[in-house]
């Protein structure tokens, strides 16, 4: 058999080009296959007019130089591995919340900074605050402390279980719990709960009781350990360097190519088939598409199909990119900021308001004397699939909305209606289409009360099928999707007889 590759990588998120790029650096070809011009999925830059904006992501993790807490520290070790190095700007909050009843909080790098400040807004639950985040901060102890790998990968369990016994029985006991769960075991006030359910929502899309403490101990805690990085460039330039890093050791990438089918035979993946036509054949195949596209539309054996309900589907997003007058934005004004108008409404469509303004990190990505701006919504494909993308109702009803969100973001930005010069808006069916993700969905969730254990890991129904990215072990958000390109990579090069060594 001809192979184009030892492994056939199918998309460039970064779940997929976390995975090429380890296994390329560990001695075997890999080909990553993406169909759009660029690589990094979520993660990628586009570029407009000037302003270089982010397609989704702009708060990151993981790039921290400090090597006595590891494993959450994968890019920068990644990097490292690589012979390669991403500059980036640390960053002094992670978000400023503004919430209901004046309820103001910017999270701080330093943790005694930001809890003084939820104190002084919750003074009666002082004890509370600290057991609750103290139990967080034991959870990212124990995470920190294992090397990374694949929970399916038994050498690896049987190594960090004899190493590390009593973190691996303590993590296994934490799996059971949910974030929400336990903050109702230190905490009674109303209020101050639904500040819990905030720092959920704003990167899980669920409440916290819905949200396994597992993921918070990472989010939650490493914030203020490793902190918060941008890279410079904006988020693109992660993906560019694993791009960079593939190809020094000699792995390709096929941009413009979409990916139609993945060729199973005898119950084994065995390559894929490209729109053209084309068949590349491969020992492996690594799907980086969400777990509804892999098995519904690039498996065809019905076999292989699974119900939209078997996981909860999180809705997708509307997005404004915009260029903006740099006098709108006050100086001292934060990064992040995420905005809930309505407790009632804040999990609905367009209930929560996240908003990023990263040129004040980095101003190489607008022009002199400008700002660049992204605010985004969770949306739903529904509200926009009857109406025609080429029609002038569907840009007209883009920008009602867009005009609506801009009104309520003023709250925190007087006169950003006035200030935008450049409008990029996307709606769920750009996200649909632009990375073929279902719906344009941010990806499964776990139903409430799930253990995080039961999310899809790395291998598939179908032999030699691998899967990394957001519909894997552990979930969204790009360290997230970084750990299970790493676990697909460590897995995969245990079956082809050459294991990674840990990062
Ligand atoms: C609006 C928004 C804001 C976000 N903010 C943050 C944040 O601040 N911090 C954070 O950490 N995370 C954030 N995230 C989440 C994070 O960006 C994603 O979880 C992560 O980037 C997803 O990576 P992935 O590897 O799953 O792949 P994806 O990003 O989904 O990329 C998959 C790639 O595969 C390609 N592809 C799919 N099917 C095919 C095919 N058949 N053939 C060829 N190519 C194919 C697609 O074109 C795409 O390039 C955000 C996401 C969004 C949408």
């Amino acid at each position: 058999m001809h192979y184009s590759a030892d492994v056939i990588i199918v998309g460039s998120g970064i779940g997929g080009l976390t995975a090429a790029a380890l296994l390329q650096e560990r001695g075997f070809t890999t080909l990553t296959i993406e169909k759009n011009m660029y690589p990094g999925g979520s993660c990628a830059s586009f570029r407009r007019k000037g302003y270089t904006f982010d397609v989704g992501a702009s708060v990151f993790y993981g790039f921290s130089d400090n090597d006595d807490h590891g494993t959450l520290n994968l890019h920068s070790r990644i990097f490292r591995r690589l012979g390669l190095s991403v500059a980036t700007i640390a960053d002094p909050v992670q978000i400023h919340y503004h919430l209901p009843n004046g309820l103001d909080v910017p999270v701080y790098y330093r943790q005694q900074a930001f809890l003084t400040e939820l104190k002084r807004h919750f003074p009666h639950e002082s004890g509370g605050i600290d057991r609750f985040y103290r139990e967080l901060e034991s959870v990212y102890e124990i995470l920190s402390a294992l090397p990374a790998g694949s929970l399916e990968d038994i050498v690896h369990i049987a190594k960090v279980g004899g190493t590390h016994f009593g973190k691996t029985i303590a993590l296994a006991l934490k799996t059971l719990k949910s974030m929400g769960r336990t903050a109702r075991k230190y905490i009674r006030d109303p209020e101050l709960l639904r500040f819990i359910d905030i720092e959920s929502y704003s990167w899980a899309v669920q409440d916290a009781v819905s949200t396994p403490l597992v993921n918070a101990g990472i989010c939650l805690a490493d914030r203020h350990h490793g902190g918060i990085n941008y890279p410079l460039g904006g988020s693109g330039a992660i993906p560019a360097a694993l791009c960079e890093g593939i190809e020094k050791f000699g792995g390709k990438i096929l941009y413009n190519s979409e990916v139609q089918e993945i060729i199973v035979r005898n119950g084994k993946a065995e390559g894929v088939r490209l729109s053209g036509g084309e068949e590349l054949l491969s020992k492996a195949v690594i799907s980086n598409a969400t777990i509804w596209d892999t098995c519904n539309r690039l498996l065809k054996d019905p076999r292989y199909r699974i119900a939209e309900e078997r996981f909860l589907r999180a809705p997708s997003w509307f997005q404004m990119y915009l260029g903006v007058d740099a006098g709108v934005v006050p100086e001292g004004f934060h990064v992040h900021h995420v905005m809930v108008d309505d407790w009632q409404r804040y999990d609905q469509p367009g209930g929560t308001i996240y908003f990023s303004a990263p040129s004040i990190l980095d101003p190489s990505l607008a022009p002199e004397g400008r700002h660049v701006i992204h605010a985004f919504v969770t949306d739903e494909s529904s509200r926009w699939s009857h109406l025609d993308r080429g029609d002038v109702s569907y840009r007209k009803a883009k920008e009602d909305f867009a005009g609506s969100l801009l009104r309520r973001t003023e709250k925190i930005l007087p006169g950003l209606s006035d200030a935008v010069e450049l409008s990029v808006l996307a709606t769920p069916l750009t996200h649909e289409r632009y990375l073929n993700r279902f719906r344009g969905s941010y990806g499964p969730l776990l139903h409430p009360g799930q253990n995080v254990l039961l999310k899809p890991q790395n291998r598939t129904a179908v032999k030699n099928l691998y899967a990394a990215g957001d519909s894997t072990f552990p979930g969204q958000g790009v360290i997230a999707v970084t750990y299970s390109g790493v676990s697909c990579a460590s897995y995969i090069a245990r079956s082809l007889g050459n294991p990674l060594e840990y990062l």
